[in-house]
């Protein structure tokens, strides 16, 4: 088997790569943390002195960075890896990042005879640790065949989404789904409170009525009816505030671009940049419900 590069070894790059260890691949990792790098090492991952020299002999590149404009930087242009890699190699962003970079970069990798896919994930760090991440891949079909053996290592649902960019798409419209609805549910356990309904009696009665959502069901904003939710520890993340945040904006901007009207998925962005803004940022996203209280 040829060896795997894994650019982006983070809070869930690094689990990531590690999966594909574990199933017996040669992964050439790098990261600018040398803590990354480090625990990388030790669940027995090869470390490269640069990006450059992870991707020279593999077949597969696949990155995990922060935002668009450090896939672009990394992959683009006089020194990206692009250049760097044999024709004809695969390369898997499975950043969030925004779609017209995705699309952008996808026509660079082409222009440059590589295979592109986007494949951002949802599922957060315990996801990415049990290798049960959802994966939502944009790109052209023999891309996607190609990914899947190793998608399906990292991932239990993987989505085939349609061309470039489609699996960024499909990322910002489901969180944007994500942030609206964690907001709606709080401002419900809110207005219980005030009207002296009990958490448990309105989860009991919405859990099966048509209130129901993921929001209210898996991911509970209030500590009791979900014991695994992260209200229940103090809203540890999780899913972090200022990662929803991120993702909104990301949809705010796709709205703005392609004319879309999202005018609640607007209040949302608006709504978890003041709680981000107030500190809240590092806690889980459900945590929202603390701000609409107007708790310090
Ligand atoms: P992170 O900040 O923990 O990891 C990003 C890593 O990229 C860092 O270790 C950083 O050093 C490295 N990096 C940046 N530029 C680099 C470069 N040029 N070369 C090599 N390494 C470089 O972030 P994360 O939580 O792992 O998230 C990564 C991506 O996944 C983000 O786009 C995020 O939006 C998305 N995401 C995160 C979660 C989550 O729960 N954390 C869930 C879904 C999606």
């Amino acid at each position: 088997m040829a060896p795997v590069a894994f650019i982006g070894l983070g809070n869930m790059g690094n689990p990531m790569a590690r999966n594909l260890v574990k199933a017996g691949h040669d992964v050439r990792g790098f990261d600018l943390s040398p803590d990354a790098l480090k625990v990388f090492g030790e669940a027995g991952g090869t470390i490269a002195d640069n990006a450059t020299a992870a991707v020279e002999s593999a077949r597969i590149v696949v990155t995990m960075l922060p935002a668009g404009q450090h896939v672009k930087a990394l992959l683009t242009g006089v020194g990206g890896l692009f250049a760097a890699a044999q024709a004809g190699t695969l390369f898997i962003d499975c950043s969030t990042i925004d779609v017209e970079t995705a699309r952008e970069v996808a026509e660079a990798a082409s222009d440059a005879g590589m295979l592109m896919l986007d494949a951002p994930v949802s599922g957060g760090v315990g996801g990415a640790e049990a290798g049960t991440l959802t994966f939502m891949a944009g790109g052209p079909a023999d891309a996607f065949a190609a990914a899947k053996p190793l998608l399906d290592i990292m991932g239990k649902t993987i989505v085939h989404a349609g061309g470039a960019g489609n699996g960024q798409a499909a990322k910002i419209c489901n969180n944007m789904i994500l942030g609206v609805s964690m907001i709606a549910v709080s401002e419900a356990f809110v207005l219980a409170e005030k009207l002296g309904l009990d958490h448990q009696k309105l989860f009991d009665i919405s859990s099966t009525a048509s209130g129901q959502c993921w929001s209210l069901t898996t991911y509970c904003p209030v500590p009791g009816p979900v014991p695994a939710s992260p209200a229940n520890r103090d809203y540890a993340a999780g899913f972090t505030a200022d990662m929803m945040w991120k993702d909104l904006k990301l949809a705010q901007d796709a709205a703005r671009t392609s004319g879309a009207a999202t005018p609640l998925g607007a209040e949302a962005s608006a709504l978890y940049a003041l709680f981000c803004n107030r500190g809240g940022g590092p806690t889980d996203f459900s945590g929202i419900i603390r701000f609409l209280r107007g708790e310090a």
